[in-house]
């Protein structure tokens, strides 16, 4: 579509790529490459001693000023105004040093030109603001500076009605866009030719933006039609993008089950499936007494088996009182406000966005939804529309998210689900074993169990049924809780800088052995890794 009209920054940038062909031996001839290497001795004896302007464009229209600012050579762009250069001089494509500076994000050099009066809001042919060439390029750090610092607008539109988040949305990058919702940028500009950003992020098949665009939204744009008609969704089933048309679709599907649901509250609506499980159980418990314990067809109940049976019986209650407790508990939501923060202070403003190595990786730590910096472990559940701290997984059984808070409350549940299902067969299986009595050659011992005990044979299989889950969760919690990690992390490892070494292969940086692991979930619930979740925000309240 329109992509070939941000060529002209991708021009500039593949002349300075070629020019580092061989960077041991740059060849510095005159002011522009020796502005473009940063070799700032020859630079001076070009201007000081050879007397060469350096305010001249090169033979394509190029300045010094914009080689420099390109790569970051925040000293040369001083020295550069010092001796006359513009910092309002644009090359053919209506660029200034500053656009050159967005490319690489190149925030030193942005600074010294921003400070000498360069305009934030310079706009080239096109209509890009430097806004918009950080937004191409996926320079989120950028972004952030020129907004925050210098305030630059972040909704803006280009000649063709695109924002930023246009721009960010159709090359894909995740951290932009995060940042861009995080600052509020409108979701809802259509371009000339109708479309949104999620129109723009359907485009070109990126199932990140789009889901981060569908969380973060109204929804309202999920229905926008683009000048050919056509909605989100529609775009993507046109293009091929099978997987996004799918996400669209059941966001669509959800958002009018939650219109439904303001008509009607009556309806389930999040309650999920927790009100079905605890009436199964109920309804188990009843079976169990009047059925397997004491069935008129049944022989009579000995002391032990008895002593067994109520024993499941207690575990069942027990199991069903966990359950209220794990879906009635705060799983580990994150406030939506930063605390120490005061309202007024841009809570990114203080971090130093210089210092990238602080920040690489760590835009996700944005909820553009709930508006905070959440701790690493941390992820915004889009069923409870909050972030939650050490996101396990989001359980329709407990109607709840399972997090920091009530993961041990979840395991205990799972547990005695388990055990009282295990009591429960066995004592079901040891009063049929002792009931059924000798029988006819030709009856077989199965046949006369289902047509005899059909209320036991019930129970049995709903009991097997809560058995086999439980206790697949159950094995599967305790070696997660071995390794301290959880399941979000382990569906989306990929997805997570953190959980990668330098290497670039899995490391989970949470693993403190098995048996440190698992007496700190048992002990505390959780394992408390502060120093590792929150960096960059001890950053910010710095
Ligand atoms: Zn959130
Ligand atoms: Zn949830």
């Amino acid at each position: 579509m329109a992509s070939s009209e941000i060529e002209i920054v991708s021009d500039s940038n593949d002349q300075q790529n070629s020019g580092f062909r061989n960077p041991n031996e740059p060849a510095i001839i005159d002011v522009y490459s020796a502005s473009a290497y940063g070799d700032f001795d020859k630079l001076r004896k070009f201007v000081e001693v050879d007397g060469v302007s350096i305010y001249q464009p090169d033979g394509n229209g190029y300045y010094a000023l914009q080689w420099a600012a390109l790569n970051n050579f925040a000293d040369i762009v001083q020295y550069i105004i010092e001796h006359g250069g513009n910092v309002h001089a644009t090359d053919n494509a209506g660029q200034t040093a500053l656009h050159w500076a967005a490319v690489r994000g190149s925030i030193a050099a942005a600074d010294v030109l921003l400070q000498h009066g360069a305009r934030v809001e310079a706009a080239d042919v096109n209509g890009y603001r430097a806004v918009h060439v950080a937004a191409q390029y996926g320079q989120t750090a950028f972004v952030n500076h020129i907004v925050a610092k210098y305030h630059a607008d972040l909704n803006v539109p280009d000649n063709d009605g695109r924002s930023p988040l246009h721009w960010a949305a159709y090359k894909g990058f995740g951290d932009t866009i995060r940042l861009l919702l995080f600052r509020d940028a409108f979701q809802g500009r259509q371009d000339k030719d109708g479309c949104t950003p999620l129109h723009w992020a359907v485009l070109r098949g990126n199932a990140e933006a789009c889901t981060l665009l569908v969380h973060a939204g109204t929804k309202e744009e999920l229905t926008v039609k683009d000048n050919a008609g056509l909605t989100p969704a529609e775009l993507a089933s046109d293009k091929g993008h099978r997987q996004i048309a799918v996400i669209l679709s059941n966001a669509q599907r959800s958002q009018r089950k939650q219109w439904k649901d303001k008509v009607c509250p009556a309806i389930m609506g999040r309650k999920g499936y927790a009100p079905i499980l605890f009436a199964v159980v109920v309804v188990n418990i009843i079976l169990f007494i009047i059925s397997v314990l004491f069935a008129p067809g049944l022989t009579k109940v000995t002391a032990v088996v008895a002593l067994w049976g109520w024993t499941g019986v207690s575990l069942a209650v027990a199991a069903l009182l966990m359950l209220a407790r794990c879906s009635s508990k705060d799983p580990g939501y994150i406030k939506t406000k930063v605390a120490g923060q005061p309202d007024a202070q841009d809570p990114l403003l203080n971090i130093d966005l210089n210092n990238t190595s602080s920040w690489t990786g760590n835009w996700s730590q944005l909820c553009p939804t709930c508006k905070i910096i959440r701790p690493v472990r941390s992820k915004h559940c889009p069923t409870c529309n909050r972030c939650v701290e050490q996101f396990d997984h989001h359980c329709p059984w407990i109607s709840n998210c399972v997090g920091k808070r009530n993961k041990r409350d979840f395991f205990i549940f799972l547990c005695l689900g388990s055990l009282t299902s295990i009591v429960g067969a066995a004592v079901a299986l040891q009063r049929i074993w002792t009931s059924v009595p000798l029988l006819a050659a030709d009856e077989s011992w199965l046949h006369h169990v289902i047509s005899a005990y059909p209320a036991v044979i019930a129970f049995l299989f709903m009991d097997g049924v809560i058995l086999i889950a439980s206790l697949t969760l159950c094995i599967v919690q305790i070696s997660q809780i071995a390794r301290n990690i959880t399941t979000n992390e382990m569906a989306n490892a990929v997805r997570y800088g953190y959980l990668r070494g330098p290497d670039g292969r899995f490391r989970n940086p949470y693993n403190h052995g098995c048996r440190k692991n698992c007496s700190d979930f048992l002990i505390h619930g959780y394992t408390n890794d502060d120093e590792i979740a929150w960096p960059p925000l001890q950053h910010v309240a710095r």
